[in-house]
């Protein structure tokens, strides 16, 4: 990417009332059937229009295709029993009747592939897809079947790399995969988190990010955020192991949070996609606060590899709100760029 500071969102952006309730994370869909397909790809072209009209680079769905970042993808696929629920811990932090995995799993057919082709149809701009990692997906199920975390997550990593081979030929420039459970679970991130990972992008020529963070601003992530104390060091575990790895980019939080900035160091040469967005308040920053944070990232990120994005998703937001994030997002990125090349 030639242009400096390329921005781009973590992931979701608020859905219209029409397609499903609004400001309410995993709100199931208002319609069903034909009427569903329709209303997501009319939600799509909105939200990308959003985008555009907001100055973002690198656009994507808002993911206005799915309802869950993880289970809508499991879904879809074979060996996951949906009926037959248990109650597990999820990211250690909250209880959450959750799917069983009853048999080997795999993918009958592709996910996303068709929602990725038709937002290629609509937009010239670089695109970026989102999927969730490997370890996030087994944290949010309950597996009775292969009896090992370890395993499940390098079947799962077989399955999205078919997932994303498919994204990259259907004309994806960047995949994210979400791995908030990489700041929870730190012995197993570096045991094979990160391997599981690396197989989930093995072959693949277009661009990866992992996206880590601290959760949408939903109750149970904040009470957990006020356990954690004055400095989040969380990310201090994972980065050296990623530093040394294969994905292109690491999408971090770092608006209104209490990681201290010069862990970004520990990932130096990697390209940083920087939270400068807060997506747990309703306030909406000022394009002088994001240029703030984005200049305190320079110190530990090079100018070519910054990225200005969001914390995380935005899904949760009123669509004004959302809008006005994304604007301030554009023209903080804006400011730091002119100084850049004053
Ligand atoms: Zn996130």
């Amino acid at each position: 990417m030639k242009l400096l500071l390329p921005t781009s969102t973590a992931g979701s952006l608020p859905k219209p009332s029409w397609l499903a309730e609004p400001e309410k994370i995993w709100s199931p869909w208002a319609l069903e059937g034909e009427q569903l397909l329709e209303a997501k790809r009319d939600a799509l072209r909105v939200s990308l229009q959003e985008q555009q009209h907001a100055g973002i680079d690198i656009v994507s769905d808002g993911e206005q295709t799915r309802q869950h970042f993880v289970t809508t993808f499991i879904e879809h696929l074979d060996g996951v029993d949906f009926e037959k629920r248990e109650t597990v811990k999820i990211r250690n932090r909250y209880d959450a009747s959750v799917p069983s995995v009853v048999g080997a799993v795999s993918r009958p057919k592709s996910v996303f592939v068709d929602d990725a082709k038709f937002l290629r149809q609509q937009t010239d701009q670089p695109i970026k897809w989102a999927l969730p990692g490997p370890m996030t997906m087994i944290d949010t199920l309950y597996d009775g079947h292969y009896k090992s975390r370890e395993k499940l997550a390098w079947e799962f990593a077989k399955i999205l790399n078919q997932e994303a081979k498919e994204l990259e030929a259907a004309g994806v420039d960047i995949i994210q995969f979400d791995e908030p459970a990489f700041n929870v679970f730190f012995y197993d991130v570096n045991d094979w988190g990160i391997a599981t990972l690396e197989r989930a992008i093995e072959g693949l020529k277009c661009e990866t990010a992992v996206h880590i963070c601290y959760g949408y601003g939903i109750k149970a992530n904040t009470d957990w955020k006020n356990t954690l104390g004055s400095e989040w060091r969380e990310y201090e575990k994972a980065f050296p192991k990623l530093q040394q790895s294969k994905i292109d980019i690491i999408s971090l939080e770092c608006q209104n949070s209490r990681v201290p900035m010069d862990l970004i160091e520990l990932i130096r040469g990697k390209k940083v996609m920087v939270g400068a967005i807060d997506v747990a308040t309703n306030t909406i920053e000022t394009p002088e606060e994001v240029a703030d944070t984005l200049r305190k990232a320079l110190q530990f990120v090079d100018a070519d590899k910054l990225y200005p994005a969001t914390n995380c998703g935005m899904a949760p937001l009123s669509r004004q709100v959302a809008r006005g994030k994304l604007a301030a997002l554009s023209a903080g990125a804006q400011i730091v760029r002119q100084e850049l090349t004053a």
